[in-house]
């Protein structure tokens, strides 16, 4: 509740800064502008004579000694805390902060003592306890988390939720000093109660300025600068960081000593409330009831009027403590110009940077490169489209903000040149003794390491080249190492300089798509549409590099336009196959009786079907040859393609069988009569995965104007072509044009398993006259074996995931898990559909060389004279 009233306090600051500053120091200014001097001076109290006496007192040696003491702790203390977070921050963000923190604090306070009429005189003490009492560790936290945002909605929401994880123990911690330090404006003893008098005005100040006048500076600074922000570290470092910061915070906010706090409050209060009440009633020397603290602001507002200027003189000569103080505070800051050991700051960084990343890899929040951390180096890329995690919201788990490379590629320089950490460096290696023990350290591992070092160690064996990305706690800085290894053992450095591996997640690859990663393939996606489909319309993308093809299909899908597509789903069943082998036939064929038994299969099957929540099985095929068995599993796998699914509930399944069979021996979980990419009859028979098939009747205007033919010869030419030349050539599920350069085309695109185009082409596409006088023509496409599935596998990337977003068909169906890949494989068939009518027509009018010549041989290849030479007829869209 109270978090999410600071949270609305800092949004309502950081959307109207302009409002919250003006109103800040309008106040500020009302407050200094108070005119004493018209004000009727009230009388002086009795405690003002005791005062006087420790007033007198002020210079004796001995307090000069214990102020001295004290002011130097204060610098050191202030020195420590700011040397502290610079090892943590960007000094720069912390100059600015502790400055602008100190700064206005120092002059709201100013103003507020000012209002109050308290003697000026002690600010010169007062400013040692400005450092005790700054949080500037919060301040900065707020700043970190500005910096993280790349936009200005971003730099309002991260301070919002700043305020509202910091804005409740910073209130607590408000309250508890106000009433602690109160406690010395009882003690009776003048100076210390001037002093706690101050220090309670400075904490309610800097309360009130942290709550408004900073985060609103905080927002209009950055919307200033919101440039160059977009380019800095910080905001590169993405919202693991925020997470982060947001989690060190929340563990500050420990509940026992918040709980604790509040009792001491509670117990302070009623300390004032009795102290004070008992005081109230005194009478001061004229016989006036008046409290303590109206008599010393009394007292205090009488005497600056009268003695401004020698107060002001005594304010600025130097005593022999100030001496002191200034000699330590000149020594602090040669020490920090001059003699501060840089390269120890900068590998500080390095390792808190690594312990960072370390902490964040287990829950595969988002990891950047060691180097973004130095402000100083620059991003290598000139724009990158940022793609930010569907998810991308309040929750610490969902806080992945990667960017996605879209528009450039790497620099010669990022391939061939050192990392930047080493160019920056400047150093040589460290020794192999030195290394080892940086890498087997807990706290700093190979992560802490240059990456020359890295190449080391994988050279001399201690670390394995797969396991570069886990070992340096960096996917993309892994990869980089990779690519340097593999450039320098291959001799193939200039062959990567083209293939790029920057701004790339990585996260979704590791340990599900690939191993060994040096990079990844751009492939050009093209889109075919819109595909009248089942009476809805479609844009389908195609990743190929085969000119024509999209074109081609493109033209398919115009001609469907009028009439569409229909298609149907006829099975599903994704299968796997093991073979299991028995001492004898007799006991093989047993158990081939007793898996046949349907109320054995119902105990297969609730094996099966323990292993997921989607993966259903259905039906086992059986087959035998001599003592081995073959069984079929086929199961329903919702929206994933289901491989790995139906591998999981078969061996589960089979352990069972084992148990009824303990002579069974499992020989291999896939025996190839599941059959998984490679061409077989079984698939094209009993059908893979999804079932369909699709159907249209293509006008004959549209036959003889957008596919220019007409479909006497189209029925010819598919007879000829796609029945009987295929049963010549002993096809299996080949009796179409090209089914599978569509098949392909959007499978890569949407991140299907490339290699299952193989079962997943099977078509048979058939054509008829149609009509009553057979002017229109029927074309249908039968493909029983579409292996697919939207999620699991490479659907998970983000590029892949666009295109199945783009289909309306990314990820699983929550209310009918299956829908999804259903939908998708209807796509794809219809698509093969459209491809097909094309081809063939292309083919029916003697077109298909003529546009392959136009649009699949880049010219780039071809010599000069023969480029010349070749005739290219006028092609049109129509004519492709
Ligand atoms: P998977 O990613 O291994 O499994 C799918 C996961 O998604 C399961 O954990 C499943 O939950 C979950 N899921 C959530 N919602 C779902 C929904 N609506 N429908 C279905 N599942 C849902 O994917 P897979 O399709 O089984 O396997 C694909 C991968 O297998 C590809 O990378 C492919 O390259 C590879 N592959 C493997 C083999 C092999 O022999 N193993 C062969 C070829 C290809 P549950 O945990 O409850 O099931």
């Amino acid at each position: 509740m109270s978090s999410r009233l600071f949270r609305m306090h800092g949004n309502f600051c950081t959307s109207h800064p302009w409002e919250v500053i003006v109103a800040t120091l309008t106040m500020t200014a009302c407050m200094m502008t108070v005119d004493y001097q018209y004000q009727t001076p009230p009388p002086k109290p009795t405690v003002r004579s005791c005062g006087d006496c420790i007033e007198e007192a002020e210079y004796h040696a001995a307090d000069m000694i214990t102020m001295t003491l004290i002011r130097s702790l204060a610098i050191l203390f202030g020195y420590y805390q700011f040397n502290r977070l610079r090892k943590l921050d960007n000094k720069y963000i912390l100059g600015i902060t502790g400055l602008f923190t100190v700064f206005s604090s120092f002059i709201f306070t100013s103003a507020a003592i000012n209002l109050l009429g308290i003697d000026v005189s002690d600010l010169k003490d007062a400013i040692f306890f400005f450092l005790l009492l700054i949080d500037l560790p919060k301040a900065v936290m707020l700043a970190r988390l500005a910096l993280n945002a790349s936009n200005q909605e971003e730099v309002k929401t991260n301070i919002s939720r700043g305020m509202s994880v910091v804005g409740p123990s910073l209130t607590l911690d408000a309250i508890v000093e106000t009433l602690v330090i109160g406690v010395g404006t009882l003690s009776g003893v003048h100076r210390l109660e001037r002093l706690s008098y101050f220090a309670c005005i400075s904490v309610l100040v800097n309360y009130v300025i942290f709550m408004t006048f900073y985060p609103a500076c905080l927002s209009l600074i950055l919307e200033y600068f919101q440039l160059s922000r977009s380019t800095n570290s910080y905001a590169r470092r993405g919202s693991a960081l925020i997470a982060k910061i947001l989690k060190e915070e929340d563990h500050r906010f420990n509940p026992v000593v918040q709980r604790v706090k509040v009792i001491m409050t509670a117990g302070l209060m009623m300390v004032h409330v009795h102290s004070r009440w008992s005081l109230r009633d005194y009478e001061n020397q004229n016989g006036v009831t008046r409290t303590v603290i109206e008599d010393h602001i009394a007292l205090n507002g009488t005497e600056e009027a009268s003695a401004a200027h020698g107060q002001i003189m005594k304010w600025i000569a130097l005593g022999a403590d100030q001496i002191v103080i200034l000699i330590l505070l000149l020594a602090l800051v040669i020490k920090f110009v001059f003699f501060e050991n840089k390269q120890e700051l900068t590998e500080q960084l390095l390792s808190s940077e690594m312990v960072e990343r370390r902490t964040e890899m287990p829950k595969k929040e988002s990891r950047r490169r060691i180097h973004r951390s130095f402000p100083l180096i620059s991003n290598n890329f000139p724009s990158t489209g940022q793609i930010s995690s569907e998810d991308d919201d309040d929750t610490d788990s969902n806080m992945v903000d990667k960017e996605i490379q879209t528009d450039c590629f790497p620099e010669i320089s990022d391939v061939e040149s050192s990392s930047p950490e080493d160019d920056r460096m400047g150093e040589t290696c460290r020794s192999l003794e030195e290394c080892l023990k940086i890498y087997n350290d807990s706290d700093l591992g190979a992560a802490a390491l240059r990456d020359e070092e890295v190449i080391m160690l994988v050279e001399k064996k201690q670390i394995p080249a797969y396991q570069l990305e886990k070992a340096v706690e960096d996917a993309e800085r892994g990869v980089g190492i990779r690519r340097r290894i593999l450039g320098s053992q291959a001799k193939v450095t200039k062959a990567l300089i083209n293939l790029p591996y920057k701004n790339y997640n990585y996260e979704q690859v590791m340990g599900a798509c690939c191993e060994n990663v040096i990079g990844y393939l751009p492939i050009p996606v093209g889109y075919a549409g819109p595909l009248l489909l089942d009476s809805k319309e479609f844009y389908v993308p195609m990743a190929t590099t085969e000119g024509c093809l999209v074109a081609s299909t493109n033209r398919g899908c115009r001609a469907l336009m009028k009439c569409g597509v229909t298609s149907c789903i006829v099975g599903d069943g994704m299968t796997r196959g093991p073979v299991v082998r028995f001492p004898s036939i007799k006991k093989a064929s047993e158990a081939m009786k007793w898996m046949q038994t349907p109320d054995n299969f119902a105990v297969m099957k609730k094996n099966f079907d323990s292993s997921s929540r989607f993966a259903r099985l259905d039906k086992i095929l059986v087959k035998i040859a001599g003592r081995y068995l073959f069984v079929r599993f086929v199961a329903r796998t919702g929206d994933a393609m289901g491989m790995n699914m139906i591998s999981k509930g078969t061996e589960i399944s089979l352990k069972g069988v084992q148990e009824i069979f303990p002579e069974m021996e499992i020989l291999s979980l896939s025996g190839n009569f599941c059959t998984d990419k490679k061409p077989a009859a079984v698939n094209w028979i009993e059908g893979r995965g999804k079932s369909v098939v699709c159907e249209a009747v293509v006008p004959a205007k549209i036959v003889s104007t957008i596919l220019k033919t007409d479909v006497h010869t189209l029925v010819d030419v598919n007879n000829s072509k796609n029945m009987i030349g295929s049963a010549m050539a002993g096809s299996i599920g080949g009796f179409n044009a090209h089914a599978a350069n569509i098949v392909t085309a959007v499978f890569i695109a949407t991140g299907q398993d490339p290699a299952q185009n193989v079962s997943s082409s099977n078509c048979m596409t058939l054509m008829e006259p149609w009509g009553h006088h057979g002017e229109d023509l029927y074309i249908s496409c039968t493909m029983p074996s579409i292996e697919i599935g939207t999620v699991g596998g490479g659907t998970v990337l983000k590029a892949q995931g666009a295109c199945l977003d783009m289909l309306g068909v990314k990820g699983a169906n929550i209310e009918n898990p299956g829908e999804n890949a259903s939908q998708l494989a209807r796509i794809v068939c219809a698509t093969v559909l459209a491809g097909e009518l094309s081809l063939m027509s292309a083919l029916a009018a003697g077109h298909l060389v003529k546009s392959h010549l136009r649009h699949n041989r880049s010219r780039t290849v071809l010599p000069n004279e023969f480029s010349q030479q070749l005739i290219i007829p006028p092609c049109n869209d129509n004519n492709v």
